[in-house]
């Protein structure tokens, strides 16, 4: 009887910032690893792309890829509720990257550690085989001794472990990168904008990324996921045009913002010099 030999040590499913970092450390001491990705490195993904200060300690990885891959830094976060802020000052900065670029920056280094990558292939089978694992991905059989599922919040690795779903905590968010006027982009260069009252039971932000701003609004609760074009919309016509930026507030000893306090309201004319999200929800306009 011929030892089960499989191809790899381990089968990374997932070249996200968990995948691709699992992958390098792995690959790093020496272990066969496969990357598999579905889509195409690089691929576009919603996300703030805030990099912590906690984030960066603990990832040696993360803190190499952001050199290459940083598009701003933000040192204060407006908390927001409708024409009402509270500042908040983050120790350390967040970093602020275009995920497509950071995540390729991480799976390029596990690549040069030593992983293979195979993207645009996709884990859609899984069984026991032996002392390991046999994978189908993308109508193709692999072999591995390990298995790491790194497929995010929607992957199936779980699923086809065999791991029971866990409740649905999911987020479904969309998102725009948007151009804008110089003045526009200035008034957001430092300051990363978190909205609570425009989209109910979610959040809407603004991110500013170099040249462009990320805007987007995300639901946690049923009604927050109910729409999200439409609560984007309702942001996108308030909010992040420069005449429109909230009025921050006093903060009271309890942390509650003083009712005194009032910022322009969102006006027609506001909206009117407003930006409005592209039909595709993707692409960049310019307005003056
Ligand atoms: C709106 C929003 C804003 C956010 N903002 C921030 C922020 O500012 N800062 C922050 O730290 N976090 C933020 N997050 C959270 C952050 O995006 C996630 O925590 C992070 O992406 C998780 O990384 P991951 O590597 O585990 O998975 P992911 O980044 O989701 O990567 C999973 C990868 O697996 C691939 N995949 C899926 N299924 C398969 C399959 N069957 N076969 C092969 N590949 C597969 C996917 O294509 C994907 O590339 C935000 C999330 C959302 C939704």
């Amino acid at each position: 009887m011929t030892a089960y030999t499989p191809t790899y040590d381990a089968v990374v499913v997932g070249a996200g910032p968990a995948g691709a970092s699992a992958a390098h450390e792995l690959a790093q001491d020496g272990a066969r690893v496969l990357l598999l990705e579905k889509a195409r490195v690089p691929r576009y993904k919603p996300c703030g792309g805030g990099v912590t200060p906690r984030a960066r300690a603990v990832s040696p990885l993360a803190s190499r890829a952001i050199p290459a891959t940083q598009e701003a830094r933000a040192d204060t976060i407006l908390l927001a509720h409708g024409q009402r802020a509270l500042s908040g000052e983050v120790a350390g900065s967040l970093v602020l990257v275009m995920r497509d670029q950071f995540d390729a920056a991480l799976t390029e280094y596990a690549v040069a550690a030593g992983a293979e990558l195979r993207d645009g292939t996709a884990l859609t089978g899984l069984e026991r085989a032996g002392a390991g694992l046999r994978l189908i991905a993308s109508g193709e059989t692999i072999t591995t001794r390990y298995l790491i599922g790194a497929d995010g919040a929607t992957g199936t690795t779980a699923r086809l472990a065999g791991f029971q779903p866990v409740a649905d905590t999911g987020a479904p968010a969309i998102e725009v990168e948007l151009t804008v006027s110089a003045a526009a982009q200035a008034r957001y260069e430092h300051t990363t904008l978190i909205d609570i009252a425009t989209v109910r039971g979610g959040y809407a932000w603004v991110f500013a990324k170099g040249e462009h701003l990320s805007v987007g609004v995300a639901g946690f609760l049923p009604e927050g996921r109910r729409n999200l074009r439409a609560g984007l919309e309702r942001f996108l016509g308030s909010y992040p045009a420069p005449s429109a930026a909230p009025t921050v507030c006093p903060r009271r000893s309890s942390g509650a913002t003083s009712s005194s306090c009032r910022g322009p309201r969102c006006s027609p004319s506001t909206r009117s010099r407003g930006w409005r999200a592209s039909p595709s929800f993707r692409a960049c306009r310019r307005f003056a």
